[in-house]
């Protein structure tokens, strides 16, 4: 018998209440509200990333952990809404900033996605006034035309949301519209924390909480998979982040549609919201905040596959880390992004980088596509040889010594 493993032991949860807890989760229970948010006040980092891990491998037997090769592509950044935390966006009359991107630009970024191996086009914007639902047809359209394959993840609820309204149909017709025209699935922005007494403060003509859901549901009905996000670590309470995760929960048990969660934090730069908190005192959310609340995600959100880390917001050392606290995605090898980095936080990570972070954390890199198949040329399965890299098992078990590396 060799020696003991000794770092495989779970950590004592310290108080009872997270100790019952523990147990219910690590026997495969679900977790009320009130539970999740006991363990969000409550339980240490270290006992949130065991249950999260523990959770993870349930759903992920293999020590595969996936990303997508593909480009935020943002046609217009002119927008109505004037949310309080974007720094991406321009009033139609700032011609300084202002932009629509003409269609050559358009097909030449696309084109240098596809010659780069990207499968998608995460195409969100800002709301511009007299943008109708059929200019947005008419784009996506022409891209499919050229690009039959290629996946356009496009328009969130906010955005068809408020092309319904200027175009004065439902949204429900929205969605079929772009749908038809070549929309293949909707990404989760613009639910920042779906409470509504949340988003009056910080966005307050923006999309309700009901709407937005009310949108997803109509996307899972129409037949399409959509995202769903958490931007955290701003003006809300840890109350506020459960009832966020609640009201996901309750739309995925009842439609199934969503392909994946995808938490980050409020970053303050060049916005009017992060100035007014900076003055006040108000501190950038930490990383060990950042693993909290994900791993309460993993743990509350029994019905979402898939949790993708966010380098984006927390560095490639971070986004590994949380690889062992309930993540199972790298998120995206993007090409470009213009809204969190208008913020002042933007980490582009190259493809060799993103895979050589998910090898130091004991798993084996794999691309995927937007419904999470796996899409690599080296082919769906670790191979012993890239398992014994990465000093984990094909059954999904690590060597807890390379837990967070
Ligand atoms: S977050 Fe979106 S909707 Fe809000 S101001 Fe920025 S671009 Fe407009």
């Amino acid at each position: 018998m060799g020696p003991p493993i000794l770092s495989q032991a779970a950590p004592v949860p310290a108080a009872p209440a997270v100790s019952a807890l523990a147990a219910k989760v690590l026997d495969g229970v679900r977790i009320t509200p009130d539970e999740a948010l006991t363990l969000h006040r409550q339980a240490d980092l270290a006992t949130l990333a065991y249950l999260a891990d523990e959770v993870r491998w349930r759903k992920h037997p293999e020590p595969v952990v996936t990303y997508i090769v593909d480009r935020n592509l943002n046609p217009t950044n002119v927008c109505i809404t004037d949310c309080g935390f974007c720094a991406f966006y321009a009033r139609p009359n700032d011609t300084g900033k202002a932009y629509v991107l003409d269609r050559e630009t358009i097909y030449a970024k696309i084109q240098e996605t596809i010659d780069v191996g990207g499968v998608q086009i995460l195409m969100q914007g800002g709301h511009h006034p007299y943008l109708k639902v059929d200019w947005f047809e008419e784009l996506l359209g022409d891209i499919k035309a050229r690009w039959p394959d290629l996946h356009l993840h496009a328009m969130s609820p906010p955005e068809i949301d408020h092309l319904a309204k200027i175009s004065k149909i439902s949204t429900r017709e929205t969605i079929r519209r772009l749908a038809a025209a070549g929309m293949d699935s909707i990404p989760g922005g613009g639910a920042e924390i779906l409470v509504d007494e949340v988003r009056a403060i910080m966005a307050p003509k923006k999309t309700s909480s009901d709407d937005w859901l009310r949108i997803m549901r109509e996307a899972h009905e129409e037949g399409l998979r959509t995202t769903v996000t958490m931007m955290f670590g701003h003006i809300e309470t840890d109350a506020h982040r459960i009832e966020h995760l609640r009201r996901v929960r309750e739309l995925q048990d009842d439609t199934g549609g969503f392909t994946a969660f995808i938490d980050w934090t409020f970053q303050p730069g060049g916005n009017p919201m992060g100035a007014e908190l900076l003055r006040r005192g108000w501190r950038k959310t930490t990383h060990a905040e950042y693993f909290r609340t994900t791993a309460v995600a993993r743990i509350f959100l029994d019905n979402i596959d898939n949790l993708q880390a966010s380098f984006v917001t927390q560095g490639a050392d971070a986004a590994a880390v949380s690889l062992r606290m309930g993540c199972n995605d790298f998120g995206s090898a993007m090409l470009e992004e213009n809204v969190v980095s208008s913020a002042g936080c933007f980490e582009l990570v190259a493809i060799d980088d993103i895979e050589a972070r998910i090898r130091a954390a004991g798993f084996v890199p794999r691309q995927r596509n937007q419904r999470y198949e796996i899409v690599d040329a080296r082919g769906p399965a670790p191979t012993a040889e890239e398992l014994a890299r990465v000093g984990a098992a094909a059954t999904g078990r690590h060597t807890r010594e390379t837990a967070c590396a």
